[in-house]
């Protein structure tokens, strides 16, 4: 059962009628109160304030203001938290963060990473080791079964671990807790991906004594297409770095101590803020702001036994009414060890999901044949889940993704 706290939300979203939305681990929808928002900051702030909205309306301090509030959904305290850029900027800068704060042990050159993490933070460790070719990084992209023995190998020679902590294709999790003691055991710090955990279930990221964390604002937040990430960095590195005069990842305008002294030479500013870089998007974080201030009102723990709810519940409908199709599981079956998606593995899958689409089944496809499922228990109901299975059946029993409408691939899957 969903709690009735939980359920209470879904009428605060704008759901289009006959959509059964799967796909808030990808774009989360739209939250009523968000459309008023943005109107406002468009209208009066922009329209009537203009230039002096910066200070008005607080326009400024948009980024730690929101970075405040996400601290409270990830188990951070304010002032170790920011919104700013996009998940793949902050994932290059809190990487040069670590090589920073690692700067007394130039041994430690190797940079671990699961080979299966989301391919952006892949790249973004490729080009730094390639723009710091004389630093010499060496990375490790390991399978996720090897992570610990190589953790435990290399360690001693490693600056930092990047993990997403629930992997994007299978949604399975990684112990946060264990894994962060396992590589600071080692003397290397750790980053942490939150794309796939925030605002999915509980985030304990002090509890863990995380090092660094990032993370996504566009998918379970509900942020809105493009939402500004987040940087997160525990106050014992912030403080570090301000004592050492560290400068700023990417040493722009915005990281200065005085922007708008004007002043021809960088000097950096202290605290959380060093992870900003230049003039802050206003809309979207009206829109971010909109979502965040929904979420200061949910119970996480509430979330997380719907979500529970939502998945297994999913599992058995589809085993029991789509056996024999195929389909194979890909998420894993105990509940404390997944995120909240379920995905199963078909070599058709791709043109699955263009059908179950076209049903109004929202979900989508992760190559080279993941059919992903995300569950979002403020929108989410258990009928729906029900609903989506039925439909799964009746798209395989027919066959109808056969079709050729249904194979013909966008750009975005
Ligand atoms: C969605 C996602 C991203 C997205 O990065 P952007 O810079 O926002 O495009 C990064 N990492 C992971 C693990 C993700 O799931």
């Amino acid at each position: 059962m969903i709690s009735t706290h939980i359920a209470g939300y879904r009428q605060q979203f704008f759901i289009p009628d006959g959509v059964i939305y799967l796909d808030g681990n990808s774009l989360g929808v739209l939250p009523k109160a968000t459309a008023a928002a943005v109107a406002k900051t468009v209208e009066q702030e922009w329209g009537n304030g203009l230039i002096c909205s910066w200070n008005t309306a607080d326009w400024v301090n948009a980024p730690r203001r929101c970075g405040d509030k996400i601290a409270r959904l990830i188990g951070a305290n304010a002032g170790e938290a920011i919104a700013c850029d996009s998940t793949s900027v902050n994932l290059f800068k809190s990487l040069l963060t670590a090589l920073a704060l690692q700067v007394k042990a130039p041994e430690r050159n190797v940079i671990i990473s699961d080979i299966d993490n989301f391919p952006t933070d892949l790249y973004i460790a490729q080009g730094l080791r390639d723009l710091l070719a004389s630093r010499t990084l060496e990375l490790k992209f390991v399978k996720r079964a090897e992570m610990e023995s190589t953790i435990a190998a290399f360690g001693a020679r490693t600056a930092v671990v990047m993990l997403t902590q629930v992997d994007y294709r299978t949604g399975e999790r990684y112990d946060m807790k264990a894994i962060t003691a396992l590589v600071q055991s080692k003397g290397a710090l750790m980053l942490w991906d939150l794309a796939h955990s925030t605002c999915a279930f509980p985030v304990e990221l002090n509890a863990c004594n995380a090092d660094l964390a990032v993370g996504c604002s566009y998918k379970y937040v509900n942020g809105g297409p493009g939402a500004p990430a987040f940087v997160f960095a525990a106050k014992r590195h912030l403080d570090t770095l301000d004592a050492a005069g560290t400068s700023a990842p990417i040493s722009g305008w915005f990281a200065h101590e005085a922007p708008f002294a004007f002043d021809p030479l960088f000097k950096v500013t202290r605290g959380i803020e060093r992870f900003t870089v230049g003039t802050p998007p206003i809309l979207q974080f009206a829109a971010l702001e909109a979502s965040l201030d929904m979420w200061l009102t949910v119970d996480m723990h509430a979330l997380r036994s719907a979500s529970v709810v939502l998945t297994e519940r999913f599992i058995a409908e589809v085993e029991s009414q789509c056996a024999g199709f195929g389909l194979t599981l890909a998420t894993p079956r105990g509940a404390d060890i997944r995120g909240s998606q379920v995905s199963f593995r078909h070599a058709e899958g791709y043109a699955i999901i263009q059908a179950l689409i076209a049903r109004g089944v929202i979900g989508d496809f992760r190559a080279p044949d993941v059919l992903r499922f995300g569950f979002t228990p403020l929108y989410v109901t258990e009928d729906d889940v029900v609903q989506a299975a039925r439909h799964l059946r009746e798209v395989m029993q027919s066959r109808e993704y056969l079709r050729s409408e249904f194979r013909a691939r966008g750009k975005v899957t």
